[in-house]
């Protein structure tokens, strides 16, 4: 179980969370829903050890107080991040990109079958090893993205709107990986833009605004409430 509790974090003066507490648990989808600049990002990169957190803020991942470990030290626990830019080498091969993700002490020893896990997932992968990511779409990227951080053999995954440019059938074909990966018994944590099919796959669902949680609730609850149709589903 990954926790934030009162995670706060300022950019200069600049306020971008404010007290946001949120958990997941291994084997579920949750996903946290906000406009731009919100502060979806900055809630990943914080709880990933990427940003500095303000006094008062604690991450826990099972149990573990990790709020001030380094960004290294955080994927050793069990937690892999994809960020919004997917963090992969476009100059590289598929083969390539997920070697690099196997580099974190917890996945060597298992390489072989996380890889194994990686490609039983990922069929695309599979067939083209050798391929160039910089030659692959952007549904292919995304895949080599999360794919590379499974190669760490994460109990949680964080994910930095995966759907973003991503053609309709191709979201459509990225969530239902989300929800195998999730019956592997990985906890997923998303933030999107994209609430009626991250909806339809999570669990449970947040609301955040101006760097606050404005709400918090089932994922099938969440998609009838009006506030968020109006704001997220567009109806
Ligand atoms: P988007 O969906 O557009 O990526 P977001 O919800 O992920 O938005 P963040 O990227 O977390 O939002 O940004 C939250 C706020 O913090 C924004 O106002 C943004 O301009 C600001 N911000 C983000 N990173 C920095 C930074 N490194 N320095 C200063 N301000 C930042």
């Amino acid at each position: 179980m990954l926790e934030s509790r009162n995670v706060s974090v300022f950019y200069g003066r600049h306020r971008a969370l404010e007290n946001v507490s949120a958990s997941v648990a291994k084997g579920e989808i949750v996903v946290m829903l906000g406009a731009n600049g919100a502060g979806k990002s900055t809630f990943l990169r914080a709880i990933a050890g990427q940003t500095r957190k303000m006094d008062g803020s604690t991450v826990l991942m099972d149990g573990a107080d990790i709020t001030h470990r380094p960004a290294h030290e955080i994927v050793e626990t069990g937690i892999a991040l994809v960020p919004e830019d997917r963090g992969i080498f476009a100059d590289l091969t598929v083969q390539e990109n997920l070697t690099l993700g196997a580099h974190p002490n917890r996945a060597r020893q298992r390489e072989a079958d996380n890889l194994a896990r990686v490609l039983s997932l990922f069929p695309k992968l599979r067939e083209r090893p050798k391929q160039l990511v910089r030659t692959m779409s952007g549904g292919e990227r995304q895949m080599v993205a999360i794919g590379r951080a499974m190669m760490s053999a994460p109990t949680i995954l964080l994910l930095d709107e995966p759907s973003l440019g991503l053609a309709p059938l191709l979201c459509t074909e990225l969530f239902r990986t989300l929800a195998r990966i999730k019956e592997a018994g990985v906890g997923i944590f998303l933030v999107e833009q994209n609430a009626k099919q991250s909806l339809a796959i999570a669990d449970r669902g947040y609301l955040l605004d101006n760097g606050h949680i404005v709400g918090a609730d089932t994922a099938a609850a969440l998609a009838k409430d009006e506030k968020v149709k109006a704001a997220y589903l567009g109806e």
